[in-house]
């Protein structure tokens, strides 16, 4: 079983450059929305992160939204937006998601990076599934469980190859 632990770890997404991405191999990008892109409770990014999208795309890196949560809604409101492709109720860290999307995208585990606030969900599963894992902090540090969970997910917020 491997360890959670990222690859990269970054203070939010849009420390993530091409050329970062050039040197991790990796041409496609899954993207975890909520406490990643934005706060679950907003239904938007802020527009330097809207920016940041526009730029990875005009760069030629291929979006995906991989997110775990179950409204449907706001997964689909959010992504036809954005004009990406997207799963909700992903169950990361289980296989079947990124399967699925590595399917969709044509694309081989190496060739791709899981980009997520959370350890024992998306960068476990990246682990697992044998892409890369970019940890952000979390923006959703309004939740009654923040600390908690961090303070679960502490032996794992450093980077290692
Ligand atoms: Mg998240």
């Amino acid at each position: 079983m491997p360890l959670p632990f990222p690859h990269v770890f970054l203070p939010d997404v849009t420390h993530i450059t091409p050329a970062l991405l050039k040197q991790l191999g990796v041409s496609g990008l899954l993207l975890d929305i909520d406490g990643t892109l934005m706060q679950t409770r907003d239904s938007m990014p802020a527009q330097p992160v809207l920016d940041w999208m526009e730029n990875m795309k005009n760069a030629g890196i291929i979006l995906y939204i991989l997110s775990n949560n179950k409204h449907h809604h706001r997964v689909k409101a959010f992504a036809e937006a954005v004009e990406l492709p997207w799963q909700h109720l992903a169950k990361k860290p289980g296989l079947a998601g990124f399967r699925l999307a590595a399917q969709r995208l044509g694309l081989r585990p190496d060739q791709l990076a899981m980009v997520g606030d959370q350890t024992y969900t998306d960068v476990f599963g990246a682990r697992r599934f044998g892409c890369k894992a970019i940890l952000v902090d979390s923006t959703d540090t309004y939740l009654w469980y923040f600390w908690p969970r961090r303070l679960a997910e502490l032996p794992f917020r450093k980077e290692r190859p």
